[in-house]
């Protein structure tokens, strides 16, 4: 054989050898949900690739302190508890790629149970994927929303609160994260009013009672706001009450908006059953409607969305993974 031609041979090997890495499992996320199925896949010696758009950490890195997680009886930083995951995970092997995935395709034939997803413009195989991709802060949508982003309306207490000290500001909602947010944001703010659409709070309790006794907060029943006013930067929103039907404009230089948040499920949103919002459908196991696709954290329909679900639930999707990956590889202990 020429030298040309072990060249081509060398190259074709290189080539397929390329090919043929197939992982284990790919978990789609990196917030506490993909990092606990990585750690608990990596520990089972599965060949595992966790994609990451971001940082490590998901929505739990925006979150000043975590106190209902067990074992941190004086709560512990969202930050530090999610670099402490992401450490042990990393610790037992588990590689992380950054990236956004753009695509996940599933073969056609029903015996070939290899999927596909594309990251970076590069396309990884894997006989399990577990998409743990979390949800985004849902948006009031109303005029000056858009326009004003980044110029007073923002989505992040933690990350934007420094830039409004002594001003005055509002926050739109009612759950656990408008509270919390509101109680972060008096530590820079000179005044804080919640304005949220009903009459009563839907946060935790504890939550209630401290921002009830917080004299840098007021409240405004039972209103939703209609437009957020200013042309270079927020100078004050449009209300209207719900009840009686009368709007009226308040005077702030900034608008934290906590309504809720959507799922990121578009992903696979044309493989898999999604519930009428976009929230996954699983079984007991975490598994979707789609063979060897599973789903945890805030991405999945249920009732309460918290790190200490959606650690359990990492776990949960990653064990059924694992006897999953085995029995395809004919491995699986019985
Ligand atoms: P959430 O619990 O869904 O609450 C959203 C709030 O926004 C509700 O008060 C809702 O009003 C209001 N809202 C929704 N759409 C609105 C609209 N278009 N205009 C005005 N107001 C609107 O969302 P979240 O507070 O972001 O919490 C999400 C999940 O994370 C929850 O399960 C929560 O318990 C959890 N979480 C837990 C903690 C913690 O444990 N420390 C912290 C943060 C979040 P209604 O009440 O009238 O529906």
């Amino acid at each position: 054989m020429g030298s040309e031609g072990l060249t081509k041979t060398k190259r074709n090997n290189k080539e397929k050898n390329k090919e043929e890495i197939i992982y284990d499992a790919i978990i789609i996320g990196g917030g506490p949900a993909g990092l606990t199925a990585g750690i608990y896949l990596s520990r089972a010696r599965m060949n595992t690739l966790l994609i990451e758009k971001a940082l490590p950490g998901g929505q739990a890195i925006l979150t000043e302190i975590i106190e209902n997680y067990p074992g941190f009886p004086h709560g512990i930083a969202g930050p530090e508890l999610m670099q402490k995951m992401e450490e042990q995970a990393v610790r037992f092997g588990l590689k992380i790629e950054y990236g956004e995935a753009a695509e996940v395709r599933i073969k056609e034939s029903k015996e070939d149970k290899v999927k596909m997803v594309k990251i970076n413009n590069k396309e990884y195989k894997t006989l399990a994927i577990i998409l743990a991709s979390g949800a985004e802060a849902s948006k009031l949508e109303v005029p000056g929303e858009e326009e004003l982003r980044g110029r007073g309306v923002s989505y992040c207490a933690t990350c934007d609160a420094p830039f409004f000290k002594h001003q005055k500001i509002v926050v739109v909602g009612g759950g656990d994260t408008a509270i919390e947010e509101a109680l972060y944001l008096t530590k820079f703010v000179w005044e804080v009013t919640i304005i949220h659409r009903r009459d009563r709070l839907r946060a935790t309790k504890i939550l209630q009672e401290r921002v009830f006794a917080n004299k840098k907060i007021n409240f405004t029943w039972d209103s939703v706001v209609t437009k957020i006013l200013g042309s270079e930067k927020v100078e004050g929103i449009l209300i209207k009450n719900k009840r009686t039907g009368e709007e009226k404009e308040i005077s702030c230089q900034g608008v934290f908006v906590f309504v809720g948040n959507v799922p990121n499920s578009k992903l696979l949103n044309e493989l898999i059953k999604l519930d009428k919002r976009g929230y996954i459908l699983t079984d007991d196991n975490m598994m979707t409607s789609q063979e060897g696709i599973y789903a945890c954290g805030d991405v999945r329909k249920k009732i309460l969305r918290q790190v200490v679900t959606a650690c359990g639930e990492g776990a949960t999707a990653a064990f059924a993974a694992q006897k999953y990956i085995e029995e395809l590889k004919g491995v699986s202990y019985k």
